[in-house]
């Protein structure tokens, strides 16, 4: 089987067994976070008893720099940051800019919960580097939304970040709403309304078999069909085009020029054969896959301090990847242990 080559590859672009590049890099800056989403960080498991990271068992920038100068010449243009939540972490900034720097490099985001954007933080963002951000909100009322973020945050608190986000300029705001069924699938058509006709695109995450603790059942998922399907009744849609190869969310456009929505299918319509992302964790390890049990540990490599070994370390691991769990996960035991979402990052 033989692959074009991507556009943008570099001479050392590497491809893994199942001739997918590596593209992306999504590096998870911090395992805590402010919210407690009940598919993500259950209180039940992330109590005052959790043992979170340590700050000395962080990677520090120098380390994350180091990953990305590694990445870069392999093939890497991405870079997102998340986490946890990354704005817990208040010296962002100065990563993004280390990170604008790296030769190669050509777009850095971020995921954010957005209930620390402040005007100032947005603004400092922006200046360091920071082109994008995806922003989650699960639902429009209080109400809902406490019952999914379990730590009382209003709607409003994410409401203001994102406007907090375009006041500085960040135009390229997107929205994410995880829709689990029976909890806030009744918030599908009133987020649809009020995200219609801003320019912020709302993209619709079908609810995933992530980590050991959000107890997900197949029975909770409301698939990309039925969302598109409950949209389409009340503001009528078509399927768009995709911007590019490898695009997760689905695209689909108001018929009434109101813009687009996005649908990520990771359940019901996998994508694992476009799938170009690498994960790196809070404490170094990279993970091929979102739903891996085991990460490789870079930290060896990084305390060496010798970087075309640490390129040729990950090199090697990219190209033995063969991960394609969404694309079997009812036919294999998914039993075995996962690692938790808020550990290397959405
Ligand atoms: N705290 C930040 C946030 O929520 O945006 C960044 C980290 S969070 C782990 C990244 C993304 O993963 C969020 O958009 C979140 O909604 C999504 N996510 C977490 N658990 C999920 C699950 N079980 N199924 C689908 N998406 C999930
Ligand atoms: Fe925190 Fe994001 Fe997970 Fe919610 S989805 S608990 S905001 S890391
Ligand atoms: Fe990529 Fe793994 Fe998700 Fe498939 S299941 S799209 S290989 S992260």
């Amino acid at each position: 089987m033989s692959r074009a080559t991507p556009a943008n590859a570099t001479s050392e672009a590497v491809v893994d067994r199942l001739y997918r590049p590596l593209h992306d890099l999504r590096v998870s800056v911090t395992d805590r976070c402010n919210f407690r989403c009940v598919y993500c960080m259950p209180k039940s498991v992330f109590n005052k008893d959790y043992e979170f990271l340590k700050r000395n068992e962080l990677l520090s920038w120098d380390n994350i720099v180091s990953v990305v100068e590694a990445v870069a010449p392999l093939g890497v243009r991405k870079i997102r940051l998340t986490g946890g939540e990354p704005l817990i972490r208040n010296d962002l900034e100065e990563l993004i800019e280390r990170i604008a720097r790296v030769d190669g490099i050509q777009d850095i985001s971020m995921t954010t919960n957005a209930a620390l954007l402040t005007q100032r933080r947005a603004a400092s963002l922006r200046d360091a580097g920071l082109k994008r951000i995806n922003v989650s909100l699960d639902a429009m009322d209080d109400k809902t939304f406490h019952a999914m973020n379990d730590m009382g945050v209003n709607v409003s608190s994410v409401l203001h970040g994102i406007e907090n986000a375009v006041a500085a300029g960040i135009d390229n705001v997107k929205v994410n709403m995880v829709v689990k069924k029976g909890l806030n699938d009744h918030s599908i058509l009133p987020m649809a309304q009020h995200f219609h006709g801003t320019g912020q695109i709302l993209r619709f995450i079908e609810f995933m078999d992530v980590g050991n603790s959000n107890a997900w059942d197949l029975t909770d998922v409301v698939t990309s069909a039925q969302i598109a399907e409950r949209i389409n009744e009340s503001m009528p849609i078509e399927p768009a085009e995709a911007n590019y190869k490898g695009e997760v969310a689905k695209r689909w456009r108001y018929l009434d020029g109101g813009g687009e929505i996005g649908i990520i299918s990771s359940v019901s319509e996998p994508f694992c054969g476009d799938c170009s992302r690498a994960r790196l964790s809070a404490t170094g390890s990279i993970y091929t896959c979102l739903f891996a049990s085991e990460g490789h540990d870079l930290r060896p490599q990084l305390e060496a301090k010798n970087p075309e070994q640490l390129k040729a370390h990950i090199q090697r691991i990219w190209e033995i990847r063969q991960d394609r769990y969404s694309e079997t996960r009812t036919q294999v035991v998914t039993l075995r242990p996962k690692v938790e979402m808020s550990f290397i990052g959405g």
